[in-house]
């Protein structure tokens, strides 16, 4: 009997990623993919650990899963990804009804352990962060109705962010053969695929550190010659690594669209420099002025931590000035989470957590307005939407977005998923555009 699986996902685009290419393995191997957890033989459950709320979460959902394992003893139940490598046997220890526990760095393995356990009933945990990412089957027709998906170009980091987990749970960076990746890209596309965002944890050192393998420009040149690939992103960027033939290629190539993500975590160069940032507030403002220069359309988003061990009042105060004056798109904005591990548990000033969300608050109150401010700059322009299928209010309204990845809903009548249509925005809402079709010579056309 063909066996089912069904992956649950917390976490970023990583554990997305890592999620899709384990579910193209079952499928490959004969396994079938189910929509339901209830009806699964196979569950796994890919988890994040950057933060103490997202691993509560994921632990939360394991401890239930007990409940079904006893009305269904069959099934076969795994954790994957970095909370699975940060508690390893733990997890096992912990929790009777799991059979497999595994690390991000080894899910390519993943058929076999399904298959002992089957056989044997035993439990296994495969926790070696050494392991060498390699590429997984493609299975044709699983990216069938989508029209933008993730590329993966590297595993791991080495940046030792005194605050973050990652090194510790996807161990060194690795960075794959550009051979694999452009083949990877070109069958992308040949499946209907029009936008590739590249993912790593800090893509922009791929290759660094390989002086005669292409570094990162030279590999967005080479993806940038596919001729039907239409768009083509990247995420997530280190501020530190940020070259100018980098910020040059936002002009050169074709396909590279308008956005960056370049994380600053803190306005201060105090807390910066306790982070171990490796650049300070200056150096960032002006890789944003060289930025705007550059493409002065371009969408910058960033991330902040608020409550980092010893920010004083004036440190959070120079991270709300830094907003202030960068006017960022969009920010990402977290209450410093303390991790097993990590650096920053040695420093001393922990910050209470009634004050961490305070300065969260207050952050987020701030950026609302800023974005606002900057979505209200695009009514009465036309924009380049990549069409991604319905918006929420259903058939009559289409969903996609802009160059600078922001999302547009406009009405339509006609099916143009996975086309590029010209809207012009009527409205900007708080996280998203409203807009109409408009033709060539900017007449409404629906
Ligand atoms: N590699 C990317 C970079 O350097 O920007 C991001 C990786 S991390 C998974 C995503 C974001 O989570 C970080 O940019 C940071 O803002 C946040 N983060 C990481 N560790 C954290 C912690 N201990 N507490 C709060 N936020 C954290
Ligand atoms: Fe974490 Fe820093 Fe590496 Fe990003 S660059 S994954 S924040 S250690």
């Amino acid at each position: 009997m063909t066996q089912l699986f069904h992956i649950k996902t917390f976490g970023c685009q990583m554990n997305k990623h890592d999620s899709d290419s384990i579910s193209k393995t079952l499928l490959d191997k004969g396994y079938r993919q189910s929509d339901s957890i209830d009806d699964a033989h196979i569950i796994l459950i890919n988890t994040c650990a950057v933060r103490e709320k997202a691993e509560e979460k994921a632990l939360a959902f394991i401890g239930r899963l007990a409940a079904l394992r006893r009305k269904k003893p069959d099934i076969i139940a795994g954790v994957i990804g970095c909370l699975a490598q940060e508690k390893g046997m733990n997890l096992l220890k912990r929790f009777p009804h799991l059979d497999l526990v595994l690390g991000p760095r080894n899910i390519y393995r993943i058929d076999k352990f399904i298959s002992q356990i089957t056989k044997g009933r035993e439990r296994i945990s495969s926790l070696d962060l050494a392991c060498e990412p390699t590429s997984f089957p493609n299975y044709n027709g699983y990216l069938r109705g989508r029209v933008k998906t993730f590329l993966k170009i590297m595993e791991g980091c080495d940046n030792f962010c005194s605050y973050c987990i990652v090194p510790f749970v996807r161990g060194r960076e690795t960075s794959l053969a550009a051979k694999e990746i452009v083949d990877e890209a070109k069958y992308l596309v040949s499946q209907e695929i029009k936008e590739i965002t590249l993912i790593g944890q800090n893509v922009n050192s791929y290759n660094l550190k390989n002086k005669d393998l292409p570094t990162f420009p030279g590999l967005l040149k080479e993806l940038d010659s596919i001729a039907d690939l239409e768009r083509l992103r990247f995420t997530t960027s280190h501020p530190k690594d940020l070259s100018d033939e980098l910020i040059g290629s936002f002009v050169e190539l074709r396909s590279l669209c308008p956005h960056i993500h370049l994380p600053v975590q803190s306005g201060s160069d105090n807390i910066l420099k306790l982070m171990n940032r490796g650049y300070t507030r200056g150096k960032y403002i002006g890789l944003i002025e060289r930025l705007r220069k550059t493409r002065p359309d371009m969408t910058i988003t960033s991330d902040m931590i608020v409550g980092f061990p010893g920010e004083r009042e004036r440190d959070f105060e120079d991270s709300l000035r830094l907003i202030e004056e960068i006017e960022f798109d969009n920010l990402f904005s977290f209450k410093y989470s303390e991790r097993p591990g990590i650096k920053a548990l040695q420093l001393p000033g922990r910050i209470e957590k009634e004050e961490k969300q305070r300065r969260l608050s207050m952050l987020q109150e701030r950026q609302r307005g800023i974005t606002l401010s900057k979505n209200n700059l695009l009514e009465g322009t036309i924009q380049e939407i990549l069409v991604e299928g319905p918006g929420k209010r259903g058939d009559d309204q289409l969903t996609g977005r802009t160059l600078g990845n922001k999302v547009v809903n406009f009405p339509a009548r006609t099916n143009l998923k996975g086309q590029l249509v010209r809207v012009k925005i009527v409205k900007a809402l708080q996280n998203s555009l409203l807009g109409e079709l408009v033709d060539r010579q900017d007449h409404k056309v629906y």
